[in-house]
């Protein structure tokens, strides 16, 4: 039997945040480790955990994902997510949900239940509905801060936060069987243009497991991220020049930040490492194995 080890993170950016909201942001990162832990301390799946894990920071409203998403130019909610296999390479995602709680079980359903890999918009919710999802009101997701910090956006003339903060969240796991998995979940940026999909739910971008490599999470400028085909190229770097996961995960980040980009990558390798780094001022994160846990927003 090997080690199991989760990494998750509730996105980067400036993270200049009260110290409530911080504490919050920590409490739902907590509570995230207690529910992939649960799923991999007896011996479950890197897979069941992720999604565990995901579910919980989807609730969580501090978190731009499921309920506390940020809205587009129109005022509404677009959620992307994805999920992946390291074992089998099998991968599902979601993009521009309106009404699935959980975009990152509607990932799981494209996965093991269509023959595809990303449905988006109406086909999606469709799909969702099909299969049982639960749905809520599009304004079950929306918190007055995420209004308060659209028309902020808004008044600036449409810029991006890109310098404010990023919410997405994300899971990587490995399982005492040595497969690893990746789940990502988003609301996207502050004042999209409707219709954008973002890197989460784009597999080999913001999302990736491979067994031969190590499963990887992104947050972050989300367009440098598709670019760079970040967690592809990350693993891609660990098989062919045989970089070690630290060192493939900033090679990645320095790349993103050449093109212009910033960001937050999360990444555990089937031999039981894990890593993290970030090239914003923050990044919520956390991590838990057999030996503890630790969770943080600043520092490194
Ligand atoms: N990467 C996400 C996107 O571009 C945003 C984020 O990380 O918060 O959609």
């Amino acid at each position: 039997m090997g080690r199991w080890r989760l990494v998750i993170h509730g996105g980067c950016g400036a993270m200049r945040l009260t110290a409530e909201e911080e504490a919050a942001g920590l409490a739902g990162l907590n509570g995230a480790l207690d529910a992939g832990q649960a799923v991999l301390r007896p011996g479950g799946t890197a897979l069941d955990a992720v999604e565990a894990a995901a579910r919980q920071l989807e609730d969580h409203p501090a978190f731009n994902a499921g309920r506390g998403s940020v809205l587009n130019a129109e005022g509404r909610i677009e959620l992307d997510a994805a999920i992946m296999d390291g074992r089998t390479r099998a991968a599902g995602a979601v993009a521009g949900l309106r009404t699935v709680r959980s975009p990152i079980t509607a990932a799981r359903a494209v996965m093991e239940r269509s023959p595809h890999v990303l449905l988006s918009f109406d086909g999606a919710e469709e799909f969702a509905r099909e299969q049982g999802l639960e749905t809520v009101d599009p304004g079950w997701f929306e918190i007055p801060e995420r209004r308060a910090m659209l028309s902020k956006v808004l008044d600036a003339g449409g810029a991006f936060d890109a310098d404010v903060k990023y919410g997405t969240i994300g899971a990587v796991a490995v399982d005492v069987h040595g497969h690893v998995a990746a789940a990502t979940s988003t609301g996207g940026l502050t004042a999209k243009r409707w219709g954008r999909i973002g890197d989460s739910p784009l597999i080999g971008a913001g999302t990736y497991a491979d067994d031969r490599a190590a499963a990887i999470s992104a947050t972050g400028s989300g367009e440098y991220f598709i670019r760079a085909a970040a967690g592809h190229e990350l693993t891609a770097r660990m098989r062919m020049l045989g970089e070690d996961l630290q060192t493939a995960l900033d090679a990645v980040l320095a790349d993103i930040a050449e093109l212009g980009g910033k960001g937050g990558l999360i990444a555990v390798s089937p031999q039981g490492e894990a890593a993290w780094g970030f090239t914003t001022a923050g990044m919520y994160r956390g991590r838990a194995d057999a030996e503890g846990r630790q969770v943080a927003v600043h520092g490194f």
